[in-house]
């Protein structure tokens, strides 16, 4: 089975949803702009760090989202700004320098892909590789409307990301988890660098292999097992996560096939999931 972190993640939130989403694949027409937001960002962020130039990077976030601007209060160009000028003023500064490597889609970013037990291979994208206090080390970018509640270890994306990275460069000393906070505009407009940009070094051995490999040949077991028997368990404390699952609409109670039928063609439509391709389905 090739997975990768949103995958396993979206059977361990709850197993319906990785059915409907991972299995039949459906996917919900309307977009979420949290996606969108966080794509556009990470797009941006390529472009400023290759480029260096804050103009640029926001020229290519304006193009990329600019078709939502206005639907969302929180999640603007204007907000963008804030989020990228932070970063750059932070890269003038920090002892960082980018590896000289092209990742598979022309950008800095590098693609993974390493095999478990022989019988799963884990895919996965590094936002940015790179050297820190001269010691190889990765970044990952994450949004989030919660970013003080951001916990990266323990954290099974950032630690696949740390075996991904030593997979490809051999040992890597820091993880630098970058946190973008999404914060609705303060009336004073004047959010510091402080408020909304927050940075977690982290690191981890090569001890932590085996839980790490117990978590994820533990998750691939079970969806083999909810496969076999065609039973998909609703856990439905995440119904209300990341602002109400869009799913829920077909996983309610009471629901005949017929209407089953028509909310599919009115709400979903269908494409596979690539597993390995950037992890950005969602806000943190
Ligand atoms: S609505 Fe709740 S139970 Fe149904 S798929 Fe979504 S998270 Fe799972």
């Amino acid at each position: 089975m090739i997975v990768d972190w949103t995958f396993l993640n979206v059977f361990q939130q709850c197993p319906e949803k990785g059915h409907l989403r991972m299995e039949l694949d459906l996917v919900p027409i309307a977009p979420s702009l949290a996606l969108e937001f966080g794509k556009g960002i990470h797009i941006s962020l390529d472009v400023l760090h290759t480029l260096k130039s804050f103009e640029a990077a926001l020229g290519k976030f304006s193009e990329y989202f600019g078709k939502y601007e206005g639907l969302d209060s929180k999640r603007t160009i204007g907000t963008a700004s804030k989020l990228l000028y932070a970063y750059f003023e932070m890269m003038k500064i920090e002892p960082w320098e980018d590896l000289p490597l092209v990742g598979e889609r022309g950008s800095g970013e590098l693609t993974f892909a390493f095999e478990m037990s022989g019988k799963v291979v884990y895919k996965g994208v590094i936002d940015r590789p790179g050297r820190y206090n001269g010691e190889l080390a990765i970044k990952e970018f994450k949004t989030s409307s919660w970013p003080t509640n951001f916990i990266s270890n323990p954290n099974g994306q950032i630690t696949g990301y740390y075996f991904g990275g030593v997979s490809l460069l051999g040992p890597i000393e820091t993880i630098l988890v970058d946190i973008f906070g999404v914060f609705q505009p303060l009336k004073s407009g004047k959010e510091s660098v402080r408020q909304i940009l927050f940075r977690h070094l982290q690191s981890r051995t090569s001890k932590d292999w085996e839980r790490f490999s117990k978590d994820v040949l533990d998750t691939v077991a079970n969806i083999e097992r909810w496969r076999e028997q065609n039973y998909w368990p609703r856990y439905t404390d995440f119904c209300s996560s990341y602002g109400g699952c869009a799913y829920q609409p077909l996983c309610m109670d009471g629901v005949s096939q017929q209407q089953r039928e028509a909310i599919i063609g009115q709400m979903f439509r269908e494409e596979r999931w690539i597993p390995g391709e950037p992890d950005r389905q969602k806000e943190y």
